[in-house]
């Protein structure tokens, strides 16, 4: 898939650059000097920075072990790699396994995190993974629409679980992966990396302790330009639909935790198909949500566009970020002044704190988890049924 500007899609990072460096090209927050993490995660716990009802301090605390949590990539794609160099950065995980269906991929996985055989499975080996004490957690890095399988074969290989989002295709499957993880007794975890980074954090702390007033109207949009369609992504079956499955959920995700409430009726439209290769898939949607407290989200994404952003009113200010969602450096400010944080790699944050709880036996955070998955999935089925039904559309009570 070919696309102008992307992160989720994008293949341009050699491998072996840190994404901390990354960061910090474009010098978008030339003051905001890329900090060492461990000296993020100090500050972090230090000054309560972390939000998103996020506070693994606990967690952190006890968490000074020899110890990593073993990970196992399910998937060796684009975000795979993302994952894999951030785990390489992290403190208390490793690469200890790979899930793969191309041989000359393994190779290169298993020289370079020193991975025995023993470790390195197919899809159709992928079960064995129950007897190898060396696994602790399998992160599922699939197409959409391999999720549900992939988590409930691991769950009932008896490993914690962390899926990639969209969680699933649809509420009815995450709510089965769900019930799979319970009964295993194993944990269950979205990928929700923007849930440990900093700027989205102070938007979600700044809407949730209504800082500046009541939130009245959070406005989010993301989007990319794609100018081919060659892809498991333009497959619905893989996919489970465009933009607002793949980035839309961002935005929806950003007005759930902004408010800190969940949607009361919604409205959604489809836009125009321009362009061929959207035959089973839109290019790109809108839609509204209302919330129990008055407020109004207005979100848009697509693959016909360029667009990063988040802006919300308040009754007494504003507060916004731009870029909001990639993988940064974001820019953000409210009406009384700009934001200042500690450049991150997200996914190293995001897998560290995960450890840092799995480690110590603690349960995962609730807005990290397959229900929180779950609250997105049912938005969306909720937005999709919308725009095919004229705009109008309803939420589940
Ligand atoms: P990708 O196409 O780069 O990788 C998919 C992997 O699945 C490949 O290794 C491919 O070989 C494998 N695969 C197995 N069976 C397949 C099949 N039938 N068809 C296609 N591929 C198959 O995709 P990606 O961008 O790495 O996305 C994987 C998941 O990660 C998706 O759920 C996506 O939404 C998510 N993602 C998350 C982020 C994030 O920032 N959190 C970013 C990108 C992607």
């Amino acid at each position: 898939m070919k696309c102008t500007r992307s992160y989720e899609n994008s293949t341009a990072r050699p491998r072996g650059e840190k994404l901390l460096h990354e960061c910090n090209i474009g010098g978008a927050l030339a003051t905001n000097k890329t900090m060492q993490r461990r000296d993020f995660l100090k500050a972090a716990m230090g000054t309560g920075v972390v939000l998103l009802n996020n506070q693994p301090g606990k967690a952190w605390a006890s968490a000074k072990t020899a110890k990593k949590l073993q990970v196992a990539l399910c998937g060796l794609g684009r975000y795979a790699g993302y994952l894999a160099d951030g785990i390489a950065e992290s403190r208390y995980c490793r690469v200890a396994g790979i899930v793969t269906g191309t041989p000359s991929k393994k190779i290169g996985w298993q020289q370079r995190f020193e991975l025995p055989d023993k470790n390195c499975y197919s899809y159709e080996t992928f079960d064995q993974i129950a007897t190898n004490k060396d696994i602790d957690l399998v992160y599922v890095v699939l197409p959409n629409g391999m999720h549900k399988e992939y988590v409930i074969r691991a769950a009932a290989a008896g490993k914690h679980v962390i899926v990639e989002k969209p969680m699933a295709l649809t509420a009815d499957d995450c709510r089965e992966m769900i019930a799979a993880c319970r009964k295993a007794g194993v944990a269950l975890a979205v990928g929700y990396r923007l849930h440990y980074e900093p700027y989205n954090q102070e938007m979600a702390r700044l809407g949730q302790n209504k800082i500046f007033g009541p939130v009245e109207q959070v406005e989010s949009a993301l989007g990319y330009r794609l100018d081919s369609g060659d892809d498991w992504h333009f497959k619905k079956a893989l996919s489970g639909g465009g933009p607002l499955m793949n980035i839309g959920i961002y935005c929806v995700q950003a007005a759930r935790y902004i408010t800190g409430e969940e949607p009361v009726a919604i409205t959604a439209q489809f836009g125009p198909v321009t362009r061929p290769f959207f035959q089973e898939i839109e290019e790109s949607i809108s839609w509204q949500l209302r919330f129990p407290s008055g407020a109004i989200a207005e979100s848009k994404t697509s693959y016909g566009e360029n667009y990063d952003r988040v802006y919300v009113q308040a009754k007494n200010g504003f507060f916004e970020l731009s870029p909001a969602i990639s993988y940064g450096p974001f820019k953000g400010r409210s009406s009384t002044g700009a934001f200042h944080f500690p450049v991150t790699n997200q996914q190293a944050v995001q897998m560290d704190a995960i450890a840092a709880v799995l480690l110590s036996g603690g349960q995962l955070p609730a807005h990290i988890s397959g229900e929180e998955g779950l609250k997105d999935m049912i938005v969306i089925d909720a937005i999709y049924k919308a725009a095919a039904n004229d705009g109008r559309g309803m939420l589940p009570r």
